[in-house]
């Protein structure tokens, strides 16, 4: 009897709790109500895939607010923006290809009209063959279903002067790169001038939480966004996310001697050598799942010059070292959806080593999802890690 009353006497007091909390939540919002912005979405990050987030959400008549504090992940500023179909390893086309290539054109040419800047460059990419068995299976593969990305000869003196090259080349098709510090920081300008940008970090103990909106400062908005990258690990809500995070490093050269000698596509082998113009070039990347931070290695430099030698004829000295962290997730796909608990809330992420690629095609998922119902892809849904997820 005495037990029963205990435990009734508990239920009370939480209920007591539960309902002081909520008075407090509806004074603060009703507080803040009067000088509040409403916004449709509110997405915090301004990397490759806040910015594709935004600009999607835009286009279909949306308002949001763009919160980032740039300072906190470099991945996206320093990340070559390549963009390749193909696996080189297998030789198969890479997860989506055709779908994801397909939108691109049009999402990043548009971006260009709209912001009067050109980033999105069309450049065959070269594969240097390592031996003769790779130039076997390219041949064979130009017949398969890869076969539209391939050129179908072998080149056996591409470059000469200039490259190693001795079992000759090929060709992939439909590639090229993206400048990503000049699209990101144009759409930077273009979010501010449009009044949808709060450069700052987001602070978690601002955000109040409903059921079918948020608020933040003054402002409220249907929906918040994380879109952190790697940053995410770090967030409150989301650091339950299976992440298994990459860090890359990058150089950049410049070729000495006769200026006029260089190249104007994107060569691979071991690495790739991404020109970017004034006979300069980007090299890269290293893989690397632990020391976790941003800062350029010794290690790592190495490592690229150690490949590059293999590759070049000609001297170069370097003229920019960096790092970053990529947000790569244990089943190499996006992560996307909403917080198991909090329908207001939701996550844009995992795009890994292929932002480029892929946040203009899933972008415009997510927000067929939010706003059409369309179910999300069972292999980026958020939903297929619910089990992770502690209440
Ligand atoms: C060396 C290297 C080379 C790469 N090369 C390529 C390539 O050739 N092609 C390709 O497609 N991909 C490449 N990538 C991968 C690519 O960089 C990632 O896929 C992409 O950048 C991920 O973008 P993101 O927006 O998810 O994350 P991020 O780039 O990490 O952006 C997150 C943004 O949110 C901000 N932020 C985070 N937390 C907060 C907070 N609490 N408050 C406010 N702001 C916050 C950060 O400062 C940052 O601006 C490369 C990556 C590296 C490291």
């Amino acid at each position: 009897m005495r037990r029963v009353s205990q435990i009734k006497q508990t239920e009370k007091k939480r209920n007591i709790r539960e309902n002081l909390r909520n008075l407090r939540e509806t004074i603060l919002r009703e507080t803040k109500m009067e000088n509040t912005i409403q916004k449709n979405y509110i997405i915090v990050g301004q990397g490759l895939a806040g910015t594709m987030l935004a600009q999607t959400f835009i286009k279909q008549g949306k308002t949001v607010l763009v919160i980032d504090e740039p300072g906190l992940s470099k991945a996206s500023k320093i990340a070559a923006g390549l963009y390749n179909p193909v696996v080189f390893k297998r030789l198969v086309k890479s997860w989506m290809a055709d779908e994801l290539i397909a939108f691109m054109d049009d999402f990043y040419f548009g971006s260009e009209k709209l912001l009067g800047t050109n980033f999105y460059f069309k450049k065959q990419i070269v594969r240097l063959f390592a031996e003769e068995q790779e130039k076997t299976l390219w041949l064979k593969k130009t017949n398969e279903d890869v076969g539209k990305y391939l050129s179908k000869t072998i080149e056996d003196d591409f470059l000469s002067d200039l490259i190693y090259n001795p079992l000759g080349s090929a060709e992939v098709i439909d590639a090229g790169n993206l400048d990503t510090r000049l699209f990101l920081d144009a759409f930077r300008n273009y979010f501010r001038e449009q009044n949808n940008l709060l450069e700052e970090k987001f602070d978690y103990d601002q955000l109040i939480i409903s059921k079918n909106s948020v608020t933040y400062k003054n402002y409220t908005a249907d929906k918040i966004i994380f879109c952190e990258g790697y940053k995410t690990t770090e967030n409150p809500y989301f650091s339950w996310l299976p992440f298994k995070l990459t860090k890359g490093e990058i150089i950049t050269i410049k070729l000495l001697g006769d200026t006029e000698v260089g190249f104007d596509k994107v060569i691979n082998k071991g690495v790739f050598i991404l020109p970017v113009g004034d006979n300069t070039y980007k090299v890269g990347a290293t893989y690397e799942w632990t020391n976790l931070t941003d800062l350029p290695t010794e290690k790592g430099k190495t490592e690229l010059i150690d490949k590059l030698q293999k590759v070049l004829k000609v001297p170069f000295k370097i003229i920019d070292h960096q790092a970053g962290i990529r947000p790569t997730v244990i089943d190499r796909r996006p992560i996307i959806g909403l917080h198991p608990k909090h329908s207001a809330m939701a996550v844009f992420n995992g795009m890994g080593t292929k932002g480029v690629m892929l946040a203009p095609y899933f972008a415009k998922h997510f927000f067929d999802f939010l706003e059409k119902n369309i179910p999300l892809d069972k292999e980026v849904n958020i939903v297929r890690f619910g089990a992770t997820f502690k209440l």
